[in-house]
């Protein structure tokens, strides 16, 4: 593994895929304490351009898709930032492993357990670090609403409820292609409920039941989902109820319920500010951009082996993707269908 961070400590980043989000997280690592984008990996030569112009990145550290298993030979890059289609994560995520570089893989970490194992074992035995763009495990509300529920204050935890969903537009992208999706709305923002789900309640689900409605199979084909109903059931008996859609504006709210209490959030994952509140009032921290921070705690975790309070690594990223599975096949069979995350 090549593991030459610069003197000061920061982490040199070079992402992969120069689309909308790569866009954000850019802008948002100019802020960043601990992270500097320092390469570029794209298939398009003339984003390339105008990205070394904003970002003052020199041609060598420069790649696209056919050349990028050269980054193993350079110096001044600690890790690849993967932000392409679901689809490509995994074939790009073994190959930066094997190029010994560490790896920030966005959400969904892949399209299934099957290869979310393959990024994880493959990422072990490299030697490298592997963490997934969970923003929101970083963001002050949501950890603060974790504080409260874990000081008591809602008394036991009996129900969660998790929406999320957009109204989707162009039909030609690639989020409407199997391919590239690896399936619809559950695998790009229903997630968010499955992910949010977990560490709203604080344990793992042992069950799933759900239901898919589809109103226009003509924009969602086979295998890409437009709306799916999902209910988990976890250990202590708490129960949740989610939705997961492609057919609704603004749908991003949480709700967490116990004996004693209630927090609500609504936005509850967007890009903020995050709106948070519980039956003792609103909550209020200052917003800050969600990838500054995500930036800065990963170049803790992976230059000084810091921890996330709320995990970010592969393997959280993997349970996801089992959970996804479960879903899937809930849908297809009928059936209640028990998830084993141990
Ligand atoms: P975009 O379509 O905006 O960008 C994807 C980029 O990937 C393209 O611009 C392109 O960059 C590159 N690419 C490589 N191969 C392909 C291909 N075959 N088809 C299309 N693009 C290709 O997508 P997003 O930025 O919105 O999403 C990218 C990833 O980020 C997804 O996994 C998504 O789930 C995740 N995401 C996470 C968010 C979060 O809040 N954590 C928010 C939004 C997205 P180039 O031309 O440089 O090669």
């Amino acid at each position: 593994m090549n593991n030459s961070a610069n003197k000061a400590g920061t982490l040199r980043v070079a992402i992969m895929g120069l689309g909308g989000y790569a866009t954000r997280v850019a802008k948002a690592m100019l802020d960043s304490k601990n992270a500097k984008l320092v390469g570029l990996i794209s298939g398009t030569p003339s984003k390339i351009k105008d990205w070394q112009a904003t970002y003052n990145i020199p041609d060598k550290n420069c790649y696209n898709y056919e050349n990028f298993d050269a980054i193993k030979d350079n110096p001044d890059i600690d890790a690849v930032y993967i932000i392409t289609p679901n689809g490509l994560h995994h074939d790009q995520t073994l190959r930066v492993a094997a190029a010994g570089k560490h790896v920030i893989c966005e959400k969904p970490m892949a399209i299934n357990a099957k290869e979310g194992k393959e990024m994880v074992d493959a990422c072990d035995k490299a030697g490298v670090k592997l963490l997934v763009g969970y923003r929101m495990h970083f963001e002050p509300n949501t950890l603060e609403i974790i504080r409260l529920r874990d000081s008591g204050e809602f008394g036991e935890i009996k129900f969660f409820q998790g929406l999320t969903g957009f109204r989707i537009g162009d039909p030609t992208q690639w989020r409407l292609d199997k391919e590239l999706a690896g399936g619809g709305a559950m695998m790009d923002i229903g997630i968010y409920s499955i992910n949010g789900a977990r560490y709203m309640v604080g344990e793992e689900p042992i069950w799933v039941t759900a239901q898919e409605t589809k109103t226009d199979p003509v924009k969602f084909k086979e295998g890409v989902d437009e709306t799916i109903t999902f209910q988990f059931g976890f250990p202590s008996g708490v129960i949740s109820s989610c939705l997961s859609t492609y057919s609704t504006s603004n749908l991003d709210k949480f709700f967490l319920n116990g004996t004693k209490g209630f927090a609500e959030m609504q936005p509850s994952t967007g890009y903020g500010p995050i709106k948070a509140w519980t039956n003792k009032g609103p909550l209020s921290f200052p917003h800050v951009a969600h990838q500054t921070v995500q930036m800065d705690k990963m170049a803790g975790i992976i230059l000084n082996g810091e921890s996330a309070q709320i995990p970010v690594d592969g393997k959280e990223g993997l349970k996801d993707l089992i959970i996804i599975d479960a879903i899937y096949k809930a849908v297809k069979t009928g059936k209640k269908v028990k998830i084993d995350l141990t």
